[in-house]
């Protein structure tokens, strides 16, 4: 440090890319969980996913979804390029998960991706290959040459209809997130896993698979045939799904709808919780709602023991705020006081009706 004013300069691009990639890809799950988003914008009923290294060396997604045209593979990693969104005022009826353009163009940054892909009207996939925002071409992608032409224009490949994504060394370029998470590849696999597995029961009508390289068992492997409840036994187990109640809620006055399953008071678990939240659709966090809702389970369950909560909302789109976070993780709603209560007086009257009763004296 110096008492002596230093000099403003402009970062140049290639640090503010990074600095921008660094916010929205924060870990491997982080990237899947934008991938996953995407494969759903495509309307894909199958999702397949593949991990290698806890997805630092290898994550790959398939899907059977629209695909994308030729014409659109050189903006698929451009900065603010989207298919989604026209006007700021379509942020808030917006029913795709991407709106900013801005997932694969920050993975670009980080990561080598290279993209099969097959619209239902082509008569042939194209394979493209990408770096820093751009199309390259594939002796550039495997870092064989500096040199790229003046055009690139994406081959035609053998594949069928839907995309096929591959992010190879996630954070080549980033060496300190890389060697943070080099030392936990099987914390982001589960954490890969994760998320996987909470997209999956939410989408129940959609066949998830995910596995690692090399495993022939599925971490995930759902059928996309039963409903919610089977999907949730598939994910999770059966000594999970057979403790679960369901809830409901329509409220016209306050403007929200809830769904979901919570676990009766026989199950208890004990290490972390499983607290899934979405927000029409949405996998979010909100600590407001998780302290409340533990807060009432704490009433009935004996000391730490944790719930199995699932809970999706539906509100309507002006009343929610999806922008107000790099990752789209948190979100802001109107009522939210009063949402919490209302949710809060469902949770204790379904424990009660199947006999729970208050463990502790309580001052709320
Ligand atoms: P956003 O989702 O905000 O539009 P992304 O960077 O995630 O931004 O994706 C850029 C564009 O690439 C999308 O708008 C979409 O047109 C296309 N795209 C990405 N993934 C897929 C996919 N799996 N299937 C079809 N199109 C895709
Ligand atoms: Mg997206």
């Amino acid at each position: 440090m110096t008492n002596k004013p230093r000099k403003i300069q402009k970062l140049s691009q290639n640090v503010i890319n990074k600095i921008a990639a660094g916010e929205v890809v924060q870990r491997p799950s982080s990237a899947l969980k934008e991938l996953i988003e995407n494969s759903l914008d495509a309307g894909s009923t199958q999702i397949q996913i593949l991990l290698q290294k806890g997805g630092l060396k290898l994550l790959q997604i398939r899907d059977n979804g629209c695909g994308i045209g030729f014409n659109d593979l050189p903006l698929v990693c451009e900065r603010f390029a989207t298919s989604k969104l026209n006007t700021f005022e379509d942020l808030e009826t917006i029913e795709t998960f991407g709106f900013r353009g801005e997932a694969l163009a920050s993975i670009s940054h980080v990561a080598r991706i290279s993209i099969i892909t097959k619209t239902k009207d082509s008569n042939c996939a194209y394979q493209a290959f990408y770096s820093e925002g751009r199309l390259v071409t594939e002796e550039y992608h495997l870092g064989r040459t500096k040199q790229l032409p003046q055009k690139v224009v994406p081959r035609p490949s053998a594949g069928v209809n839907g995309t096929q994504i591959d992010i190879k060394d996630l954070f080549y370029n980033v060496q300190t997130r890389l060697k943070s998470f080099e030392r936990s590849t099987r914390e982001e696999f589960l954490k890969a896993v994760q998320v996987v597995s909470q997209y999956a029961v939410n989408n129940y009508k959609v066949a998830f698979s995910c596995k690692r390289v090399g495993d022939k068992a599925f971490k995930v492997n759902t059928t996309a045939k039963g409903d919610q409840l089977d999907t949730i036994s598939a994910v999770y187990g059966n000594n999970i799904s057979k403790e679960l109640l369901k809830i409901e809620i329509d409220d016209q006055d306050l403007k929200f709808r809830m769904n979901g399953y919570i676990s009766g008071i026989n199950y208890r678990r004990i290490k972390g919780s499983h607290f899934i939240l979405f927000f029409n659709n949405r996998l979010v966090e909100n600590r407001a709602i998780k302290k409340s809702i533990e807060y009432t389970y704490s009433m009935y369950l004996p000391k730490r023991m944790k719930p199995f909560v699932l809970m999706s909302f539906k509100i309507p789109g002006e009343n929610l705020d999806v922008n107000i976070h790099p990752t789209k993780r948190e979100v802001k709603f109107l009522n939210e006081e009063q949402i919490i209560k209302s949710v809060q007086e469902m949770v204790k009257k379904r424990l009660e009706e199947t006999g729970a009763t208050q463990l502790f004296a309580t001052t709320n």
